[in-house]
């Protein structure tokens, strides 16, 4: 069996075992994380455990997510296909990658140079053309591409960036993790209802890489 196709069936393998056994439902999620090779978002080195159930390193002291939680995030934003969605902590490129295989246009802000262009080789290296990737603070959103039908954060913030949430459609939703310790969070939708309210609910507990900007954590000095 080729690399390729034995890297597909680790893919589909992980998609029954890992999300549609833990309750994924979403047929645009399940497919998309069946089409994107998340062996090509992660150094050689790790290849070998792409589809494992955790977390892996990316460079400069972050991390991807395990592929069940982009799933989780990803569900949650409830996209039915043909949004304009923003995502903030690009990492590697990979969940921006999953989202865009159901949105339209996917806008990534990365604060790390290296990353950012980490992500940008990785994209068109998978042949993903709608995704842009931006390197700022992503705790002040993308004010010349707002509104967005979805915002996906995937960095811990000590609470929900104002910025963000004046970016939303009426009608988006946001998932993001917050919490007091930059290490663990919890896992918020928050959907604007109307102009001025915007309805929180509580999703689950998750430990994700602190987000750090002017709306975020402080870098730390050490
Ligand atoms: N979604 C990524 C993993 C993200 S890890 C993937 O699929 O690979 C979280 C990322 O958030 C890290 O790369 C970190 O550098 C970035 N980050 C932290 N604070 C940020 C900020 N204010 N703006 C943009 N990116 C930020």
């Amino acid at each position: 069996m080729s690399k390729r196709s034995a890297m597909r069936d680790a893919r589909h393998q992980m998609v029954s075992a890992q999300l549609e056994r833990r309750g994924i439902r979403d047929g645009n999620v399940l497919d998309a994380m069946r089409a994107i090779p998340r062996e090509e978002f992660i150094a050689t080195e790790h290849r070998p455990h792409a589809y494992e159930d955790r977390p892996l390193a990316i460079g400069a002291g972050q991390t991807i997510s395990q592929p069940y939680i982009v799933a989780y995030m990803i569900e949650a934003l409830q996209l039915q296909g043909g949004e304009k969605v923003l995502e903030i902590g690009g990492g590697s490129g990979y969940a921006a990658a999953v989202l865009a295989a159901i949105a339209s246009h996917v806008f990534t802000i990365e604060r790390i140079p290296e990353l950012a262009r980490i992500a940008c080789r990785n994209l068109s290296a998978a042949g993903i053309r709608n995704v842009t990737v931006r390197c700022a603070d992503g705790t002040q959103g993308w004010p010349e591409k707002a509104p967005f039908d979805a915002i996906l954060v995937s960095a811990g913030a000590p609470e929900i960036p104002r910025r963000l949430l004046d970016q939303m459609h009426i009608g988006a939703r946001m998932v993001i993790p917050v919490g007091d310790a930059p290490t663990s969070q919890d896992l918020i939708r928050v959907i604007r209802t109307h102009a001025n309210t915007f309805e929180r609910e509580w999703l689950t507990g998750v430990r994700f890489v602190p987000l750090i900007g002017e709306e975020g954590w402080e870098p730390r000095s050490d």
